[in-house]
């Protein structure tokens, strides 16, 4: 099927690449046209000289980083976790793939043999793909992660051994004399980036300089992971290729080609010119990264936080803002980190499902035409309502951790490690199915959030497949943080881990099986004065810590730091302490809307059916108010409430589920005592239960009775009740004394 046949085939109706995919096949390129920029540019394609960088290095290159990360080598997982045993199943994948299938699509592009065999990756990098090259960019990161990981010599052969090819198929590419500079590298001739230059729309091509990025960040995560000099001298060339092209383009061409749908999707390229400015200095590479600004109607309006992203494409626009993020960091120009602020908080404050995805459809309502396209953003404030159909593309949750994280490393508020929790515990923990393949990374695209729905693991060389490759494999790349005067350490997540600082001569080990249990113990390894900052997740109720074995008394208020400050001895321990407690979220634009939460993670219940579960709780409700009277255990990790199972998300299997069920508090009833009166709201989603609850524990039934007859008498003053129900009200709360007993 052509290119053109698969548009008219689709019709007016909107749909997302996904969706394209599954219609289309595979997808051929339009008519040849090569640039007229043309010829040989050889002086300025000399490598770089620039010595090896560890990414530890490359990370301090950032002055205006007041918290900075550790290398992906500096922390070693410990085994037999939930996270170890998702990173295994991506590594046996990165042990077995071929090398020569990574190359095959360059080999072909460049005009050099294949071995025989040898076959393209597949998905969206077939031989003919719009977007071939992407995933091969994907695995070469997958190796670099493997190896930083690791340090296995596998991973480190197939980086070398791929770095060494793509470097003879650049050289081939340039002394072809077809292209517009030698630095030109990618699995298919230059033609979709010509094209591009004059507006061409999706699906007549798909997103070059995307699949550039791709290609740009594996290459760079091979010089910074595995310390492979040549993937620098190439990934340079590739920046001066960009350079050469996009410098020459009027302000205005650029502004139009970043806006258009897919086509001009970018990934996060401002990042890794960014990145390449960080590492050579070379000047031009800061100007190719600003020559990324969207700057037609985005830019200046999110500068202004004014929130526009609304049926903007949510994976096509996140890496963006990581980009600005780090031209701020190479020019100290403020607009770049305000962008990037602001976006942060228009998608967490306002678009986030309860598993730290967004993006989503929605039905029409008056003033608001529908959205079929689950890739896109939802309205500002829109989260039950626009759960209809898929949603939460994986990438893009993906590329939000990026961005939260780098926002932490400018401003460490706690707040962006909390979003960083969630997600990563929910959403991306979710995305890996529990199955074993040496082909296929058995990830999720979607984890829609539609009653019933289910996840698929698959996604051989789609976007989500390559960023499922990434993700699995760099779970340690947040646990530990440190303060850029390494005068302080951050413990974010307690993820079982071992953390090599010896800059500082400090080892820290954490025991846990996180977040099967709650807590961890560390285990310090080194002498000297260090403050160490334990991070008190904003879901915790209590937090106790221990240092060697006595309390530490400090208020541990949810949502902040605990910071350790003492002089360190060889074997010292802190115990860490933070119960997970059952707890409700409602959707922000429809309070009966809701998720059921242990601690950070996400408790879905288990069903076929593809309407609202209706679930009550207050009937079981003890004086305490806490919902374990009404949510219990039942094995592992597994609740039952209403007669059904709730299981965590993290678990990867096609189950049908329900993350958001409907809370239904029709009458006011306490214990077994039915007052028959109408629960009614007040206006705001809050119910009269809702109230009475929201003022638990109470200490004993004087105290929740004198609540409730104060609450009661309230809303009789405000219309809500008439004196009879409040009388019927108080009776049943007096009569469930014994119910409400703990
Ligand atoms: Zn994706």
């Amino acid at each position: 099927m052509s290119s053109s046949d698969a548009v008219s085939s689709l019709g007016q109706r909107e749909l997302g690449r996904r969706g394209f995919l599954k219609t289309a096949g595979s997808v051929t390129a339009g008519a040849i046209l090569y640039s007229n920029v043309g010829g040989m540019v050889s002086a300025e394609a000399a490598s770089a000289a620039v010595a090896t960088l560890s990414q530890a290095e490359f990370f301090d290159r950032n002055g205006s980083w007041i918290v900075k990360p550790f290398g992906l080598d500096q922390v070693t997982l410990l085994d037999g976790t939930l996270f170890t045993e998702k990173r295994d199943r991506i590594l046996n994948l990165a042990a077995t793939y071929s090398a020569d299938r990574v190359l095959h699509n360059f080999r072909v592009t460049a005009g050099l043999p294949t071995p025989p065999g040898s076959t393209p990756p597949g998905g969206w990098d077939t031989a003919t793909g719009n977007l071939r090259g992407h995933y091969s960019g994907h695995l070469i990161t997958l190796f670099s992660q493997g190896y930083a990981s690791t340090k296995a010599a596998i991973y480190k052969d197939k980086v070398d051994y791929i770095v060494a090819e793509l470097g003879k198929c650049q050289e081939a590419l340039a002394a072809s004399g077809e292209y517009s500079h030698p630095g030109f590298l990618a699995a298919y001739p230059e033609t979709q980036f010509v094209r591009l230059e004059s507006f061409a729309t999706y699906p007549t091509i798909w997103a070059p300089y995307y699949t550039c990025h791709k290609i740009m960040r594996g290459l760079l995560d091979a010089y910074l992971l595995v310390g492979n000099q040549q993937a620098l001298d190439i990934v340079s060339k590739m920046g001066d290729w960009v350079h050469s092209r996009l410098s020459v383009l009027p302000r205005a061409t650029l502004n139009r080609m970043w806006t258009i749908y897919i086509a001009g999707e970018y990934g996060a390229m401002n990042e890794v010119m960014a990145d390449l400015h960080a590492i050579t200095g070379k000047p031009e590479y800061l100007v190719t990264a600003k020559c990324f600004d969207n700057r037609l109607s985005l830019f200046d309006a999110i500068v202004n936080d004014q929130d526009v992203i609304t049926r903007l494409h949510a994976n096509q626009h996140v890496p963006q803002f990581l980009g600005y993020l780090r031209v701020f960091d190479r020019s100290n120009e403020p607009d770049y980190y305000t962008a990037a602020e602001n976006f942060w908080h228009m998608v967490v404050g306002h678009r986030m499902y309860s598993h730290g995805g967004t993006s989503g459809t929605w039905p029409a309502s008056p003033g608001l035409a529908a959205n079929t396209n689950p890739e896109l953003f939802q309205p500002r404030d829109n989260i039950a309502n626009s759960i209809a159909g898929d949603g939460a593309e994986t990438c893009t949750s993906y590329n939000m951790l990026k961005l939260t994280r780098n926002l932490f490393f400018h401003d460490p508020d706690p707040k962006y490690m909390d979003y960083y929790e969630r997600t990563l515990l929910n959403h991306i923990l979710g995305s890996k199915g529990d199955i074993d393949s040496t082909s296929d990374p058995m990830v999720t695209y979607f984890v829609p959030l539609s009653p019933g729905n289910k996840r698929e693991y698959d996604n051989i060389g789609t976007c989500c497949g390559g960023t499922g490759l990434e993700n699995h494999t760099k779970y340690q790349e947040s646990i530990y943080f440190r303060s850029a005067d390494s005068s302080a350490l951050y413990v974010n997540i307690y993820v079982a881990s071992v953390l090599n600082w010896a800059d500082r001569g400090f080892t820290v080990t954490q025991r846990t099986d996180y977040p099967r249990e709650s807590g961890s113990q560390l285990t310090i390894d080194g002498r000297g004065p260090l403050a160490i900052k334990l991070r008190v997740p904003s879901w915790a109720k209590d937090c106790n810590i221990q240092i060697n074995g006595a309390a530490y008394d400090v208020a541990a208020t949810p949502g902040t730091y605990v910071t350790v400050s003492r002089v360190w001895s060889p074997g010292d321990t802190i115990d860490v302490s933070i119960p997970f407690r059952l707890r409700i979220e409602k959707a922000i634009d429809r309070a009966d809307t809701q998720s059921i939460f242990h601690g950070p993670i996400l408790l879905p219940a288990l069903s076929d059916e593809r309407t609202y579960l209706q679930f009550s709780f207050y009937k079981d409700f003890k004086l305490d108010g806490e919902f374990s009277h009404a949510i219990t255990p039942s094995g592992a990790a597994n609740f039952t409430t209403n007669g059904y199972t709730l299981r965590p998300l993290y678990v990867g299997d096609a189950q049908r589920h329900h993350i958001y069920y409907r809370r239904y508090e029709p009458v006011v009833v306490f214990g077994r005592q039915d007052s028959g009166v109408p629960n009614v709201d007040q206006g705001d989603g809050v119910t009269f239960l809702d109230a009475v609850w929201e003022a638990a524990p109470f200490k004993n039934q004087g105290q929740f009775m004198s609540t409730v007859a104060k609450l009661s008498t309230d809303w009789v003053k405000r219309g809500l009740f008439t004196r009879t129900q409040r009388t019927a009200i108080v009776e049943a709360a007096a009569n469930a004394k014994e119910d409400l007993a703990s």
